[in-house]
């Protein structure tokens, strides 16, 4: 008999320890109109190898497997593992450390560090679902610093990572900028610096040219006006019109900074953008349309249905080949090697 579908964190854990159970519902998110496709070379004449839980190709004539062309692939770890670090991650609101992952599943810290970053890119999402504004209403637009981290870094690391990562902001902190449209979708992305083309650059990204905009004071919005309706908050008047604020972006930075603050502690510059990812991720699928609250599972299916396609080595993640390396700091344990 078929089992209900997970609904709460223990029952996902359940429901997936079970390795067939893991496999039929990742087919499924996959392959949802259950057209198995090759992965090499998309024909859809195959047949399944039901011991193996493979298939054979009868178009490239080679085998697949359910991990091919996925985040999973060359993974030694289960699906069943895969997936309830996905459902951790994706659920709970101020994310999920490597070191809980680590515990929760029985595997090392390493393990766990290199699959939550593999999932954080398999829910980046900046390129997909177009631009915001247009006539769905006003974007607040707003930027952020993150970190400051840079300054107790290496002399020599940090000229690196300024020269090849091009990521310090002002100050030996981190540049972010999000867009949000007003009870809609936010975008964000780390910015190399707080100059006119990486800030405009940004903008025309995640806006529909002739959207009405709204920001703060900052100089690096002023030209903006020639392509869009702009308007400003001016921190220096208290009564302002009412509409003109930016506080739905501002609530988007505190949820970052609390799990950058709270449960990752400190995460180096060239890694930041994949935890932009994983908070914006969790804030576009809190509520639906209709502003109702979305349910973990669902929220949990579509980060599954984005593994395919995302591809990611360790040497792509780290830059080299390298373990990751963990210190503690006084305040926790620094979640992210580099
Ligand atoms: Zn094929």
């Amino acid at each position: 008999m078929k089992q209900k579908e997970p609904i709460t964190l223990q029952e996902a854990i359940t429901y997936f320890s079970d390795p067939q159970r893991a496999f039929d519902y990742a087919v499924r998110l996959r392959w949802p109109d259950g057209k198995v496709t090759c992965p090499r070379c998309n024909s859809e004449k195959n047949s399944f190898i039901k011991t193996r839980r493979m298939w054979f190709c009868y178009g490239c004539k080679k085998q697949f497997t359910l991990k091919v062309g996925t985040i999973f692939e060359d993974s030694a770890l289960g699906l069943d593992k895969w997936m309830t670090a996905t459902w951790m991650l994706v659920n709970c609101r101020n994310g999920v450390s490597s070191y809980e992952i680590a515990r929760s599943l029985g595997i090392t810290q390493k393990s766990a560090w290199f699959m939550l970053q593999r999932i954080r890119q398999a829910l980046q999402d900046e390129q997909t679902g177009g631009k915001l504004g247009g006539p769905s209403g006003p974007v607040e637009i707003d930027e952020t610093y993150i970190g400051g981290k840079a300054r107790n870094m290496h002399k020599s690391k940090r000229q690196r990572l300024t020269r090849e990562q091009g990521m310090q902001g002002g100050r030996g902190k981190t540049v972010v900028i999000a867009a949000l449209e007003r009870g809609g979708q936010v975008k964000a992305r780390v910015i190399g610096d707080r100059k006119y083309p990486a800030v405009h650059g940004a903008v025309r990204d995640f806006v529909e040219p002739g959207s009405a905009i709204m920001t703060d004071e900052f100089t690096g919005y002023f030209g903006l006006e020639s392509e869009y309706q702009r308007q400003f908050v001016n921190h220096l008047e208290k009564y302002v019109d009412g509409q003109v604020h930016v506080q739905g972006v501002e609530n988007f930075w505190s949820l970052l900074k609390r799990s950058l603050g709270g449960t990752y502690v400190a995460v180096e510059p060239f890694h930041l953008f994949r935890y932009v990812d994983e908070q914006a991720f969790r804030f576009n699928n809190r509520k639906d349309a209709l502003g109702h609250k979305i349910p973990d599972a669902m929220r949990f299916a579509e980060a599954m249905t984005r593994v395919a396609g995302h591809r990611l080595t360790y040497s792509q993640l780290t830059g080299k080949d390298e373990s990751p390396r963990h210190e503690t700091t006084g305040t926790g344990t620094e979640e992210v090697p580099f």
